[in-house]
């Protein structure tokens, strides 16, 4: 990388709510080289690449790309174990006697 310059990962929210239905300001991951688990606003967004490029801020691997094409996106989650996602509890249902 030639420019270092990144913004956090709060700007993921924007492009990412485009494929989710959910708000993921709060989700968490957990980065697949390194284990740390964090917000992904703690991530450091490089938008200057074809695409979004978000790197573990302890690491700085790659934990997520997003590219946006006209028609579809391709989103890349290799670079992390998993996205954690809060939802609103599930609803209780009272059944009949
Ligand atoms: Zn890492």
């Amino acid at each position: 990388m030639t420019d270092m310059s990144y913004v956090d990962g709060n700007m993921l929210d924007g492009p990412l709510r485009e494929l989710f239905a959910v708000d993921l300001s709060t989700a968490t991951s957990r980065c697949q080289s390194c284990g740390t688990l964090g917000p992904l606003a703690g991530l450091h967004v490089f938008s200057h690449a074809p695409g979004l490029v978000a790197r573990c801020p302890v690491c700085t691997d790659v934990q997520l790309r997003l590219v946006r094409a006209p028609d579809r996106a391709w989103l890349d989650l290799r670079g992390a174990t998993f996205l954690e996602v809060p939802l609103p509890a599930e609803p209780t249902y009272h059944r009949p006697g």
